[in-house]
């Protein structure tokens, strides 16, 4: 069986045509599934019974349930744990801004990237997510919040760039103006720092934000959180970014999560900054969040001031991120596979 959902309007189409039917049918089933977001063939009223049958037959619709759903009782961040439909779990957070609604969706059933601060990846790795898993997540939550949601950001668990295929796919149905037609402008993709994947994506030319979990100044503090740099170190990566920039003239965002005396020092920043100089970018901190099996903690207050001010002196773009849903486990680093 085939998940229809991960279809585009042409190999839908093609399919079709080759089956007998009319493309304006394929278009009304496209129609159905990515603008009206149903989950069933049997939504699909303006189908003929027979054809429906017949689709049954040969398509699946890939779906997500809701297995849980907490909501912030700070600021209405919604976190859900979904079941998918082999019974694997992923999580998703919807985040309410001024300028909308902003989903957090998932891209793998766990993660292979192993940072030692982030929970996504401590009960393994199972599996790639299909492009309409990814898409399900964005459905399945403005169906039961009854919203339009405005903004995506791929930040959940996994790392998209390891299942690039499904994620670019992803991205080409999310922003089709036949179905939720959500801009590229208005899409992050996070990655760990997986730089062949830079270099695909670059290719593809989109107008998406890229952000770079880069979390350290040097390949000494690097190598010890993250796995990844002892594959593409941080003068691979960050040769990739500036590349990247100057392909797509797309100003990159680098996370940094700020850990106490891990990489928050004043040293860290001038090196930070030295690495960082000239380049097309902006520096987003992240005050580190608790992940229970770790003992990461959080820089004070005093020392993101310092840090800050040291990035600004040399003309860094610099925020930090605000913590949403912190009352249910919704921020970044704490999504996971499923907690029981
Ligand atoms: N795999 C991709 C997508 C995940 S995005 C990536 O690594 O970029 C999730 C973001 O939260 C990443 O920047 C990740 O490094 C960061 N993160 C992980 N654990 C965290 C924690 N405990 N506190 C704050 N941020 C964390």
């Amino acid at each position: 069986m085939k998940d229809i959902r991960s279809m585009s309007l042409a190999e839908l189409k093609e399919e079709f045509a080759s089956a007998g039917e009319k493309s304006y049918t394929a278009s009304q089933v496209y129609s159905w599934l990515h603008k009206h977001q149903a989950s069933s063939f049997d939504e699909m009223t303006n189908i003929k019974k027979e054809l429906r049958e017949n689709l049954k037959k040969i398509y699946y619709i890939s779906d997500c349930t809701i297995e849980k759903k907490l909501v912030s009782v700070y600021d209405e961040t919604v976190k859900y744990l979904f079941k998918l439909n082999d019974g694997e779990l992923i999580e998703s957070v919807v985040m309410k801004y001024k300028y909308g609604r902003t989903i957090c969706v998932s891209s793998q059933v766990g993660c292979k990237m192993g940072c030692s601060f982030c929970a996504s990846g401590i009960a393994g790795f199972v599996r790639n997510l299909l492009p309409g898993e990814i898409l399900s997540q964005v459905y399945t939550a403005q169906k039961d919040l009854g919203i339009k949601i405005s903004h995506i950001v791929m930040m959940g668990v996994g790392e998209p760039l390891d299942n690039f295929d499904n994620v670019m796919r992803f991205l080409e149905l999310i922003s089709d103006e036949n179905g939720q037609n959500i801009g590229m402008r208005n899409i992050s993709l996070s990655t760990c720092g997986v730089v062949s994947g830079i270099y695909k994506l670059m290719k593809k030319k989109l107008q998406l934000t890229l952000s770079v979990s880069l979390h350290a100044p040097s390949d000494e503090i690097r190598n010890r959180t993250m796995p990844v740099n002892s594959r593409w170190n941080i003068e691979t990566l960050l040769k990739a970014c500036h590349d990247y920039t100057a392909a797509t003239n797309r100003r990159i965002s680098f996370e940094y999560a700020m850990i106490s005396s891990v990489n928050d020092s004043d040293d860290c920043a001038r090196l930070l900054a030295k690495r960082l100089k000239g380049m097309l970018c902006h520096v987003n901190l992240i005050p580190i969040n608790s992940v229970k099996e770790r003992d990461y903690r959080k820089s004070s207050g005093e020392r993101i001031a310092a840090f800050i001010k040291i990035l600004e002196k040399s003309g860094i773009n610099v925020t930090v991120r605000r913590t949403l849903g912190s009352d249910i486990n919704a921020s970044c680093g704490q999504l996971r596979r499923g907690e029981k």
